[in-house]
């Protein structure tokens, strides 16, 4: 397994065991069934469960129902979960950075006490929606509004979300609309539950990329919430933002191994493939091609575990994360490509895993921030000047 520069040597027990874990688990529940699933349109949800039962859901916060563990563990996981497959580590990373975080980070003890242990557990999935039809790039102007019921003891929801990760599966949807009962209108975290009335939640069908991960539409019709739905700790964009952050975080280590298990379908691929009486691995062409693979998936790794460490003492900051999704994204695209190459006709198929995360990277390169935003992100981090409008 590609490791160039040894980082193995630096990881911790718990940490080897942590990645160990994640990589059985991809070996033997996701590989053997994920090329059906993919082709099939569907995730498969009996590893939800078992994915709660191994520590995966945000196991980098600290709860009494969570993991526990550290950065760089936590980015191992993502590493090995998008090994194996998009839709795996999509789950984990919506459960984990994008509903428990904010639920601890933002939530009430009520709120935590209800959600986190069947979150952890995956006995309850959760979901994020922030995206709207009219309104992804540019979430800050999103029209989903949040109005004082007239009791006044809740608020009444309306407007619609798309491209919501788990929707149709998810019994809990965080919300994110403008209170429009508050000065200003700012932006609140809504703990939605998908069997109130108001709620629907429509399955998006025809996806050509992130197949096997269930993506939906959220639509809000004067669906009443108590004020106890309400994220009481956070108010304005600084809210999705920060769960964005997180999530983005897991995918830059996501990145790595999705790119990493390219390259080793392209390697393997190329020792064992006969052309012209041997194996083309002995092609300075094809040997190039591993060589700028192998030299990317290190520096994106290297990258990866810098974020760690700034990330476990607290000086993270979220321009860094940018660079790191953004770099890794796009380092992954074009392993996937060149790794799909190798395996010629072959490599088409759902018998190899490149043409897959080929077409899983789409999503990543547009969700949780295009590579275009995370490039302004960056101008303005360097210049001080923002591109945006
Ligand atoms: C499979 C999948 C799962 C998803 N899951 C979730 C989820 O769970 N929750 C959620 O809230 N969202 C989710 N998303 C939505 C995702 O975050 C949005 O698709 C993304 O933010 C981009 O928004 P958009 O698709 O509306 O594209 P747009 O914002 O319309 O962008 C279109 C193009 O214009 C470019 N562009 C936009 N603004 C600028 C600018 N200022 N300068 C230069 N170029 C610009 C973009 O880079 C892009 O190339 C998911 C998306 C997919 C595909």
């Amino acid at each position: 397994m590609l490791d160039y520069v040894d980082l193995e040597a630096d990881l911790s027990e718990e940490e080897r065991l942590v990645r160990d874990t994640a990589r059985e688990f991809v070996d033997e529940e996701v590989r053997p069934t994920i090329g059906d699933h993919f082709e099939a349109g569907t995730f498969p949800e009996d590893l939800i469960a078992e994915m709660g039962d191994l520590g995966f859901y945000a196991p980098n916060i600290d709860h009494e129902a969570t993991a526990n563990l550290g950065e760089r563990a936590y980015g191992l996981v993502m590493q090995e979960l998008e090994a194996g497959d998009s839709g795996v580590r999509s789950m984990a990373s919506v459960q984990g950075a994008l509903v428990m975080y904010p639920i601890h980070a933002f939530g009430s003890a009520a709120q935590r006490e209800r959600w986190l242990p069947d979150l952890a557990a995956g006995s309850a999935v959760g979901c994020f929606g922030l995206t709207e039809p009219d309104h992804g790039s540019n979430p800050s102007a999103m029209e989903t509004r949040a109005e004082r019921s007239d009791d006044g003891e809740g608020y009444v929801l309306n407007g619609s979300k798309t491209w919501i990760t788990n929707a149709p599966i998810a019994d809990v949807a965080l919300v994110w609309a403008k209170d429009r009962s508050a000065e200003g209108d700012p932006v609140r975290g809504f703990l939605v539950k998908t069997d109130r009335e108001g709620i629907t939640t429509n399955h998006i069908d025809g996806k050509l990329s992130m197949r096997a991960s269930v993506t939906g539409e959220i639509g809000l019709n004067d669906c009443y919430v108590p004020e106890s739905a309400v994220l009481p700790d956070v108010s304005g964009m600084k809210g999705p933002l920060a769960c964005l952050t997180q999530a983005r975080y897991g995918i830059a280590w996501g990145a790595v191994g999705a790119a990493r298990d390219c390259f080793e379908a392209a390697r393997e691929y190329a020792t064992d493939r006969e052309q012209f009486g041997g194996p083309i691995a002995r092609f300075q062409l094809q040997q190039e091609k591993l060589a700028e693979m192998a030299t990317q998936i290190t520096t994106a790794q290297l990258l990866a575990y810098r974020l760690a460490d700034l990330k476990e003492r607290g000086d993270l900051r979220p321009q860094q994360v940018s660079m790191a999704k953004r770099n890794n994204v796009a380092m992954w695209r074009d392993a996937a490509r060149t790794a799909r190459e190798t395996l010629g006709g072959n490599g088409i198929t759902t018998d190899h895993s490149p043409m897959r995360h080929l077409a899983n990277v789409e999503t990543v390169y547009t969700y949780e921030g295009t590579h275009d935003i995370h490039t302004l992100i960056l101008g303005e981090d360097l210049t001080g000047i923002a591109a945006f409008e």
